[in-house]
């Protein structure tokens, strides 16, 4: 039996003892493609050389200093450099250990942004039905995952939800993407005046949905429109990429292709690429102005935020991506890998949509492909194919079922951004095997 009170009670997983490049082996000495990065953490694959090295230098010199204290010269430069390559002016960075954290702390700085101009009535935050932002309380209560939600209810803040931006399930038919976009727009304006643009922090979104429904891009200006809401209105628009941002989709942040810039950006998974636990909130140069001006602090603090090692882990990653010019390997390996999953997929019965972005690449699975008609939920198909994956030698990570709306199950698939075409093909090639015998015990 397992102490630990992680996942499954019932059933412990195999015991991971070493890892490299992009394969994981366990005690039982079975190794295992990791096609899902972990949970699009593992963008530079397993135990790196920079990475470590960066780290054991930092554990060497200081492993920790509490930032009541002191800074630390890794927090100082991963600050900067995340400040020096994003775009505009989102110059201020706020450490934390992951991405629940980072979200709770963007909630909290865009509320206190508000009250620092006298602005008090301001406490609700606009998010959508199909979306994730983490587990810990306030991050729950944003995201729209309604079994995750479902026990905590009561314990959660109350948020108005719109549609998600998801073209495959809830674009009607016979509507051009055009007006299926503006009807998302407007049904967010109508959400924005109904509570009162007075009431209201700001608009939270995924800029690409990840685990709720796979790897979900936004129509063609539909972040464009939300933007222009945000401003009109003046409220904050606040993106999660916590999934999708450093380099996952092919440039460093994910609303890069999209022509806007956040207020704030919520970061973690890619940004230590695993090899510490961090996340991170960037913020527009007008949040931290208005803060210096004010009460001259953010009032939120953890005790592991900014910790050394974690930055300098996390500084690493961020330098070997710009060194090794691997956001040119996301776009072209992602295009490969669409490639070989349409090659692959493209005319199977059971996949409905083949979709993503860069290495963060889904597919939806369906019992028809006309109607888009999701398998039975009680099945749990997505969970099959992740067991039927791992007894391949390979690592997916899957979701879904309909629960409360969420549509098919979909399997997202996340490489690090070192994976080779060989190693594409074996994915593909692995994930086919997997698939079939998944589906063999579904029927
Ligand atoms: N936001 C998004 C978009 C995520 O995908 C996740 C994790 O899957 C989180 C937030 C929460 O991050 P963490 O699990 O590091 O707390």
């Amino acid at each position: 039996m397992s102490h630990l009170l992680h996942r499954n009670l019932r059933r412990t997983p195999p015991v991971a003892v070493s890892a490299s490049g992009i394969t994981l082996r366990d005690q039982q000495g079975r190794s295992y493609l990791d096609a899902s990065g972990g949970a699009a953490v593992s963008s530079l694959g397993h135990g790196h050389p920079d990475v470590l090295a960066a780290m054991h230098a930092q554990i060497d010199q200081l492993a920790y200093a509490h930032t009541s204290f002191f800074t630390c010269k890794a927090a100082e430069e991963l600050a900067q450099r995340l400040a020096g390559d994003a775009p505009g002016d989102l110059d201020h960075v706020y450490l934390v250990s992951g991405g629940s954290e980072a979200m709770e702390a963007a909630l909290k700085l865009g509320r206190q942004y508000y009250v620092e101009a006298g602005q008090q009535t301001r406490s609700l935050l606009i998010a959508r039905r199909q979306s994730y932002h983490g587990n810990t309380l306030g991050a729950l209560a944003i995201g729209g995952n309604a079994w995750r939600r479902r026990p905590f209810e009561p314990l959660l803040m109350d948020v108005p939800r719109v549609a998600p931006c998801f073209e495959y399930r809830e674009r009607l038919e016979g509507q051009t993407s055009s007006d299926y976009t503006a009807a998302l727009l407007a049904e967010l304006e109508q959400c924005i005046l109904a509570h009162g643009p007075q009431n209201l922090i700001g608009f939270v979104a995924e800029t690409m949905v990840g685990a709720t429904a796979g790897a979900v891009p936004p129509t063609f200006g539909y972040f464009r429109g939300v933007r222009k809401l945000c401003d009109q209105y003046g409220i904050l628009l606040i993106l999660d990429e916590v999934m999708c941002g450093m380099g996952r989709t092919g440039t460093l942040y994910a609303f890069e292709q999209e022509g806007v810039l956040p207020d704030l950006v919520v970061l973690g998974k890619g940004l230590g690429a695993g090899y510490q636990p961090i996340g991170a909130v960037l913020a527009r140069a007008h949040i931290a102005q208005r803060l210096r001006d004010g009460s001259g602090a953010f009032q939120h603090g953890h005790t592991y935020m900014g910790h050394p090692v974690a930055a300098a882990a996390a500084l690493a990653v961020q330098k070997v991506i710009q060194r090794d010019n691997l956001l040119g390997a996301v776009a072209t390996r992602g295009a490969t890998l669409r490639r070989l999953l349409r090659q692959a997929f493209g005319d199977h019965p059971h996949v409905g949509d083949i979709r993503g972005r860069g290495l963060l690449m889904a597919l939806e699975l369906v019992q028809e492909r006309s109607s888009k008609t999701p398998f039975d939920p009680a099945l749990a198909l997505h969970a099959l194919v992740k067991d039927a994956a791992m007894a391949c030698g390979l690592l997916v990570y899957p979701m879904g079922g309909t629960i409360d709306g969420q549509h098919g199950d979909h399997i997202l698939l996340a490489p690090p951004f070192i994976v080779t075409d060989s190693e594409l093909a074996d994915i593909t090639e692995r994930l086919g095997d997997a698939l079939k015998a998944a589906l063999t015990r579904a029927e």
